[in-house]
């Protein structure tokens, strides 16, 4: 896809046909994880852990007015240099290279990319970071997806519609999660993090039991990805009501930790070495809806992309089960909640042509058709207007400001 992106996990993992090895189970996390209640004021204490003297931080402007000063107070007081650099909102090929050309030109080179953000900026991070041969420090100032320990990268058109993932050969060196900046971020973030985590062990799962599934490194997954997804899904079924109430009242507890670290921690290692399936393949497909990125979030998309998959699988108490959770915390149940209405069938179709097309698609055990996914999100919608009546849809209403 660009110049810089030479690495290639599925080359080096997996096996050919006839080959006298099987394929190997690959586990993969970041070196270091640290997540708290006003960490980022320590952030140039980590750093030594790298260790950079000259770091590159990436934040948005936005981000850049809330926690710029603390961020470069705390550098400072570690004697550790920094330039600060504006990510403009879109994990494009365009924008990283706008990024690395600033970076190389630099007098003093940085020894070190700090991304400070969502998703797609501490994915930029880990692309700019890459080319230029540096180790890459994440900072989520939300847990709104599983990108930040992973080593991979969703790569996006400048409009917003995505088209490929790049790999890396190293995780980043340190995820560093402030749960204070989580829970004064506007609580819809959190809750989109719990639709993308409450995949990870559907997906898993589904590759575990299929002989044939890759993970997202052409690996086979491990067990101890199977069992943090596992309990990434029971830690939001428990806490999941209660961490985002927590948010609602800007207030870190225990209930928000354990969200915070399930929506960060276990759903990226559990994604990453357990593997995906039609879930994040519908979610990727939903991308091609024109406004839909600018109007929803990617666990948004997730959430209704699981009950797909599971509605496909025919697992229908899990269905039911994972639907009314949705409901709860305001995580859509319908397409019609991501606007796409029924009745609209030709985008319906068009978007599950999409998801068919998709290579993780191949690791649900089953012939998935454009068909066979338009008519399990039919069903869809009918599972969840039985949620919306007997769990109303006052979450995701309030969410989404109707
Ligand atoms: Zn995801």
């Amino acid at each position: 896809m660009s110049s810089a992106a030479t690495y290639e996990p599925g080359a080096i993992f997996s096996v050919e046909e006839g080959e006298n090895t099987s394929v190997p189970r690959v586990f993969i996390a970041p070196h270091r994880y640290i997540q708290g209640d006003g960490i980022l004021d320590h952030l140039g204490r980590y750093l030594k852990i790298v260790p950079t003297k000259q770091a590159a931080i990436l934040i948005s402007e936005g981000g850049r007015r809330r926690l710029g000063e603390r961020l470069l107070g705390s550098l400072n007081d570690a004697h550790i240099d920094s330039v600060v650099i504006n990510f403009n909102g879109e994990c494009s090929l365009e924008e990283i290279e706008r990024i690395t050309d600033i970076l190389r030109t630099q007098s003093i080179p940085v020894d070190c990319v700090v991304a400070v953000g969502g998703g797609k900026c501490v994915d930029a991070g880990k692309c700019v970071a890459y080319r230029l041969g540096t180790p890459v420090v994440i900072c989520p100032s939300l847990a709104s997806n599983d990108a930040p320990c992973s080593a991979l990268s969703v790569i996006y058109t400048r409009e917003g519609v995505s088209e490929g993932v790049e790999f890396f050969p190293t995780s980043p060196a340190i995820v560093a999660v402030d749960t204070r900046i989580v829970a004064e971020a506007p609580v819809r973030y959190l809750v989109a993090g719990m639709g993308d985590a409450m995949a990870t062990w559907y997906e898993a799962n589904t590759c575990f039991l299929n002989p044939k599934a890759r993970t997202t490194v052409g690996a086979r997954p491990t067990l101890a990805a199977g069992a943090i997804g596992e309990l990434c899904a029971t830690t939001l079924f428990e806490y999941g009501v209660s961490g985002a109430e927590a948010v609602e009242r800007s207030e870190v507890n225990e209930a928000l930790e354990r969200v915070v670290e399930a929506n960060t921690l276990l759903s990226g290692l559990g994604f990453e070495s357990g593997g995906l399936a039609a879930a994040h393949a519908v979610a990727q497909a939903l991308t091609v809806v024109p406004d839909m990125h600018r109007n929803y979030l990617h666990g948004e998309m997730v959430a209704i992309g699981l009950l797909t998959q599971l509605v496909l699988e025919k697992q229908t108490d899990e269905a039911s089960k994972v639907a009314r959770f949705f409901a709860k915390v305001g995580l859509p149940v319908q397409f019609g909640q991501l606007s796409l209405a029924p009745k609209n069938k030709s985008q319906l179709v068009e978007v599950m042509e999409e998801a068919v097309a998709t290579p993780i698609m191949a690791n649900e055990p089953l012939t998935v058709t454009t068909e066979s996914l338009v008519a399990a999100a039919l069903q869809v919608n009918e599972l969840g207007t039985d949620v919306t009546r007997s769990e109303g849809c006052v979450a995701f209403d309030a969410l989404h400001g109707h």
